[in-house]
């Protein structure tokens, strides 16, 4: 559990929350403050660090050390995520990663940590880094107005919204703070599941929230001015906020995921007309969608004869018709893992079917391909109202009956205002003036923490 380090640069450790949307932006993270000659290390539980750690060595000769640390998980069922849930990596967190981390900590040179940088989802290292002394940053890996919304908890009770315990006490849209989106009190993040279920998810939000407030500092994985109304007006936000993203545009250019990309649809796709494809996935983890809704969303895509690419996992694969891999071969390809980014950015993606993950939306912004979205979990409604009432680059799914499939495919690719709002969007997202913004605030960030903690620790 010791790391070499054996430059003279002051070492940042890095702690995600372990689900491929909070480690791949984590990562991007680690490579940008690499440029900034600190030393990235960042700490993945063991079952994490198995897929990982060969190819971000390999992808950054090095310049990113990921360490690993005991997750006490059994082995089985490790391309599925079966097994790995919520609550069980809540349990993870909590239980066996602080002692671990701490030990690692204390094992190296203190002198030579400049700072840890955590998820705030990991909330349990912010813990374990005031216990070693060791300065904290928190890292919010979505929206800003997500923070907002989640930061909002104790105003949402107070205004009578929720319960003690998280559970809505009204019906229909609520807003929080002075974010410009409605949201349907029922899409609260936490709202997962059983009752108990809802009740658990909110207790490590409210406790997530409690121990963030400790923090000085919060990057964010945004774009500058994402949410202006947030950073200016509340007052919950106690830490200062730096808009650093999207991270997705930055670091090494080979994706660095869990599970094996199957490359064979880029292919595929340089045989299929400009802007006719429409690509689908609902992301790495919390969102199967059912059976009911796959069955669904196969039937009308055979009908439809569209072409198109579905990312379905091994796990996810019970709902398809019998015989449908092989009747729709011509047509379309199911894969249970795509190299997102590069699809995205093929000409002859026309649209993204999408969970609404924020890295994502991001993903999608900066390719310029309009959203079809259908949230499940989590962050994605809020991501969701933004795309679709805030943005105007995206259509909401209601359902996946043919009709539905037909209206919303034609929307989003007909509709020429919509193409005109996400090349504005892809503007503010990208480009020149935001790269240098984003480094600008980078900047202010490590001056900041520079003149805070001793300045004779730091030799940049
Ligand atoms: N992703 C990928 N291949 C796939 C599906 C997803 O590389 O087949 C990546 C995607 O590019 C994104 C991440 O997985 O960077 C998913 O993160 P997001 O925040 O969108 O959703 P989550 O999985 O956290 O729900």
């Amino acid at each position: 559990m010791v790391y070499d380090n054996e430059s003279k640069k002051k070492t940042i450790i890095l702690v995600p929350y372990p689900a491929q949307g909070h480690v791949t932006p984590m990562l991007k993270l680690a490579s940008s403050l690499s440029t900034f000659g600190f030393q990235p290390v960042v700490v993945l539980p063991e079952f994490i660090h198995r897929s990982l750690a060969d190819k971000v060595n390999a992808a950054t000769k090095g310049g990113i050390v990921c360490v690993s640390i005991p997750d006490g998980l059994d082995d089985d069922d490790e391309e599925t995520n079966k097994g790995r849930d919520f609550f069980v990596i809540e349990r993870v967190m909590e239980d066996y990663m602080p002692g671990q981390l701490a030990r690692l900590i204390r094992n190296n040179n203190n002198n030579n940590i400049a700072c840890m940088v955590v998820d705030v989802l990991a909330s349990w290292a912010i813990e374990v880094g005031r216990k070693c002394g060791v300065p904290v940053a928190g890292f919010w890996p979505a929206m800003l107005a997500t923070y907002s919304l989640i930061s909002s908890i104790p105003e949402l009770i107070q205004r009578g919204l929720i319960s003690d315990s998280g559970l809505p006490q009204i019906q229909g849209p609520i807003s929080f703070q002075q974010d410009q989106s409605l949201l349907n009190i029922d899409d609260l993040p936490w709202l997962i599941g059983t009752q108990a279920a809802k009740k658990a998810r909110f207790k490590f939000w409210a406790r997530t929230m409690d121990r963030s407030r400790s923090l000085h500092w919060l990057l964010v994985n945004t774009f500058p001015n994402e949410s202006q109304n947030v950073r200016t007006s509340n007052p919950e936000l106690s830490p200062t906020i730096y808009s650093i993203g999207p991270l997705s545009s930055i670091g090494p250019s080979e994706s660095l995921t869990f599970w094996k990309e199957d490359g064979s649809c880029l292919g595929w796709l340089e045989q299929q007309k400009p802007n006719s494809v429409i690509y689908i996935s609902f992301g790495s983890w919390v969102s199967p969608i059912g059976e009911a809704k796959v069955r669904s969303l196969a039937l009308a895509l055979e009908e439809l004869r569209s072409p198109f690419i579905w990312v379905l996992g091994p796990g996810w694969r019970d709902g398809l018709p019998k015989g449908y891999i092989e009747r729709v071969a011509k047509q379309g390809k199911i894969v249970a893992w795509a190299p997102q980014v590069e699809v995205l950015q093929h000409k002859g993606v026309g649209c993204y079917l999408t969970h609404c993950g924020w890295n994502s939306t991001m993903e999608a912004i900066q390719c310029k391909k309009p959203l079809l979205c259908f949230p499940v979990a989590g962050d994605q409604a809020l991501n969701c109202e933004y795309i679709v009432n805030v943005w105007k680059i995206g259509v909401k799914m209601n359902g996946f009956s043919t009709k539905d499939v037909n209206d919303g495919v034609r929307r989003v690719m007909e509709d020429r205002e919509m193409k005109k709002r996400l090349e504005a969007l892809n503007a503010r997202v990208v480009g020149e003036k935001v790269n240098l913004e984003v480094k600008d605030n980078m900047l202010c960030f490590i001056n900041d923490l520079k003149s805070s903690v001793n300045a004779l620790q730091f030799n940049l």
